[in-house]
């Protein structure tokens, strides 16, 4: 069935890079049998999911939508996706994304656009809007993104579906190809709280392969699920509904904060300090351990290599100048700048120290707080073309999102409503470390 919507739809939404029709085929029946058999007895055996194309699968292309990893074919698999299999999931296909994931928009893919399913104008968001896109255009039940800035949260929001970042170490980043090491996370794209959680409870779990993965023992994630929410109390940072969010946006986040309260939840605002320093820090940050990682995409191990080259130096220079897109050669400018000598002290250094402040702070939020409440993005998708113009101000988008990340939380995207024209809302609920269930409980209760 969601090959019969892929072949309607995906010609005009892309949401996929490859798709893998005859083999999921013959691997569900093979599940079925084992679901026979007892061999699988999980509640998501046989049921299709698309993969964020950064994610190896064995002998599948995996390019992270770069022109630089065309070709190449892991030899090797993530963890995610050994886990995927044990459970009896029927992998799809793979999706388009922003290249190496950096982007809000997934307009920076070397493979052409995704379109936003509710409205073909606008973008899906990003990094992981083909996950988001075809869960939304009902060409996958399920997905897994990667987000290390907002990619799984903002798309969600777009996309009008729901989508999780766990705690940093909670899912395995073995087979994840890595932007941004200490704040890349994995996690699960699903129509609803439900669909989030018990992909969520597939997936986690601890990995020797990934040296921050975390043994946790509490990852039956569906548990508390109870749709009770009197008495939990929710904190809403005050200055996040200054300027810069878009009318439609505040209103319906408004909306949710009345409905909580309705529901019996105590909502209150309380004051973060650190606002104007979150997007600085996260792109220093970001840029930085992006700008180490893709230093092994030089044209010897991985995929592209220069037609044309003067020896091992022009041949590397070639490699990256053509394989590499101009978004990420500006990431790896940015990275190498703020990592030289002379400049280190200055930009990464200092965002490494604000990034503890921005911690103290939520660390101390959560003192008095269940879970904190934020809209996912300051608009609703964009017309595609209008982000790729001005860098910045596509990076000031993420201003809700990367926070999270810096501090390692657990985030959850639910729709909480439309905007003028039609196009989804979502509402970010975000816990402490460790403190999933929470939000699956807040955001389950609320949906
Ligand atoms: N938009 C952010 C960036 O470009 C976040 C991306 C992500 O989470 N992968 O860095």
């Amino acid at each position: 069935e969601v090959f019969s919507q892929i072949e309607e739809k995906d010609g005009q939404i892309h949401a996929y890079l490859d798709t893998y029709k005859k083999e999921a085929y013959a691997r569900a029946k093979e599940v079925q049998k084992g679901i026979d058999e007892g061999i699988y007895t999980g509640p998501l055996a046989g049921v299709p999911i698309a993969v964020k194309d950064n994610i190896c699968v064995q002998g599948k292309p995996t390019t992270c939508a770069s022109k630089i990893l065309e070709g190449f074919v892991p030899q090797y698999q993530a963890e995610v996706i050994d886990r995927l299999e044990k459970a009896g999931m029927i992998i799809i296909g793979k999706t388009n994304m922003d290249e190496f994931a950096m982007g809000s928009t997934t307009e920076t893919s070397a493979y052409g656009v995704t379109r936003n399913p509710w409205n073909k104008e606008h973008v899906p968001g990003g990094s992981s809007g083909g996950s988001c896109a075809a869960v939304a255009a009902g060409e996958a039940y399920l997905a897994l993104g990667s987000d290390t800035g907002g990619s799984i949260r903002q798309p969600s929001s777009y996309c009008g579906v729901t989508g999780l970042k766990p705690t940093y170490g909670t899912v395995s980043r073995y087979g994840l190809v890595a932007y941004a090491s200490s704040l890349d996370q994995i996690g699960p794209v699903g129509k609803d709280v439900a669909d989030c959680a018990a992909l969520l409870e597939v997936i986690a779990g601890h990995d020797p392969k990934d040296s921050t993965s975390i043994d946790r023992h509490d990852l039956d994630f569906g548990k508390e699920m109870t749709d009770k929410i009197a008495g939990m109390k929710f904190g809403v940072p005050k200055e996040y509904l200054a300027e810069g969010l878009s009318p439609d946006v505040k209103d319906a986040f408004m909306e949710t904060l009345k409905v909580l309260t309705q529901m019996g939840a105590i909502v209150e605002f309380f004051s973060v300090k650190t606002m104007e320093y979150m997007i600085p820090a996260y792109y220093i940050i970001a840029s930085a351990e992006a700008s180490s990682n893709l230093e092994r995409f030089d044209g010897v191990k991985y995929g592209y290599r220069a037609a044309e080259y003067d020896g091992l130096h022009d041949m590397y220079k070639r490699t990256r100048t053509e394989g590499f897109g101009e978004e990420v050669k500006r990431r790896i400018m940015l990275g190498s700048f703020v990592l030289s000598s002379g400049y280190y002290d200055a930009y990464y250094l200092k965002a490494l120290r604000t990034k503890a402040l921005i911690k103290k702070e939520f660390d101390e939020a959560f003192e008095k707080y269940d879970v904190l409440l934020a809209p996912a993005a300051p608009y609703t998708a964009p017309k595609l073309g209008e982000s790729l113009k001005d860098p910045m101000a596509m990076y000031l988008g993420d201003i809700y999102t990367v926070a999270v990340n810096l501090c390692g939380l657990p985030g959850i995207t639910v729709p909480c409503g439309k905007d003028k024209i039609g196009l989804p809302i979502g509402i970010q609920m975000i816990g402490d470390c460790f403190m999933e269930k929470k939000i699956l409980r807040a955001a389950h209760a609320y949906e």
